[in-house]
C-alpha cells in the first residue's frame, strides 16, 4: 500500500489520564495504576479518556468507506466538491499513482495480475480523461464525483478515543479485514509503538494482547 501516509497528530497527554483514571482511589495517579485498571481490570470506560487524533492521507475512497463505518469517533474527510480536479491537471503528467491507490498483486497469477494492471490502467486513464473533458466544460464537481472509483486517493483526519480504537484494531487488523484496511490498521499500531507521547498507550495495548 505505497503512498498511504500515516499520522498521529495528538494523544491525550498520559498526566491528564492518569489523573482521570485515579479519581476513585485513595493513591497518587500513576501509568501502573492506569496500565493496571484499564489493561489488567477491563474498566474500559477510562479508555475513553485516551482521545487520539490520527490523519490518514492518500488511502483509497475504498479504504474511507470501510473505516467510516466505525461510528464511535469523529472523521473529517476530504471534499470532492472542493478538491476535485486540481490533482487530476497537477498530477496527470506526473504518475496515476499519486491519484489512485494500486493493490499489491503478489497474491495473484502472473496472468491475473497482467489482466488486473491491464484493466486498472485502461480505468484511470478513461477517469482521468473524463474528469479533464468535464472540467473543461465546466460541468460542476457534484456530478464529475459520479464518474469516480473507490480506488481515488482522499484523506481524512479521524479522532477516536482508546476504547473504540481497541475494537478497531481487534477487527481490522484481523486476517478477514479486507487488506487495505488491514493495512492501515497495522501501520496505526505500529506508530503507538514508536511514537514517545504515545508509549503509555502501547503498554496497555501490549497488557491487553492487542
Ligand atoms: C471482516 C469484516 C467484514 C465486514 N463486512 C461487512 C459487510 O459485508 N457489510 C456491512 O455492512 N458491514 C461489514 N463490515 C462492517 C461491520 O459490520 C461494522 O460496521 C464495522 O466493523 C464497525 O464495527 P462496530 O460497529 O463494532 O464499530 P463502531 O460503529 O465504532 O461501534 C463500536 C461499538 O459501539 C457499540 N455500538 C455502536 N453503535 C451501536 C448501536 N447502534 N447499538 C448498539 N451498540 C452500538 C457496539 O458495541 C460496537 O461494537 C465488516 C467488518 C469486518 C471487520
Amino acid at each position: 500500500m505505497k503512498r498511504i501516509e500515516i499520522i498521529l497528530k495528538h494523544v491525550a497527554p498520559e498526566f491528564v489520564v492518569n489523573e482521570a483514571v485515579g479519581m476513585p482511589y485513595a493513591m497518587p495517579p500513576s501509568s501502573e495504576l492506569t496500565s493496571k485498571v484499564i489493561g489488567i481490570k477491563k474498566h474500559l470506560s477510562c479508555a475513553e479518556h485516551i482521545v487520539m487524533n490520527w490523519h490518514i492521507i492518500g488511502a483509497s475512497r475504498l479504504e474511507l468507506q470501510e473505516h467510516m463505518r466505525h461510528r464511535i469517533a469523529s472523521p473529517t474527510v476530504e471534499s470532492t466538491r472542493y478538491t476535485l480536479g486540481k490533482d487530476f491537471l497537477r498530477d496527470y503528467a506526473i504518475n496515476t499513482e499519486d491519484l489512485f491507490v494500486t493493490p499489491d498483486l503478489s497474491n495473484l497469477s502472473v496472468e491475473q495480475a497482467a489482466i488486473f494492471s491491464a484493466h486498472m490502467a485502461f480505468i484511470t486513464n478513461r477517469v482521468i480523461t473524463a474528469v479533464t473533458q468535464c472540467k473543461a466544460k465546466k460541468i460542476p464537481n457534484d456530478y464529475i464525483k459520479y464518474l469516480l472509483p473507490e480506488s481515488l486517493r482522499t484523506s481524512f483526519s479521524w479522532t477516536i478515543n482508546l476504547r473504540s480504537f481497541i475494537n478497531f484494531l481487534q477487527l481490522r487488523t484481523d486476517k478477514n479485514a479486507h487488506f487495505e484496511i488491514r493495512h492501515v490498521a497495522n501501520e496505526m499500531r505500529k506508530v503507538l509503538k514508536e511514537n514517545s507521547a504515545a508509549k503509555y498507550v502501547d503498554e496497555i495495548l501490549k497488557e491487553m494482547g492487542v
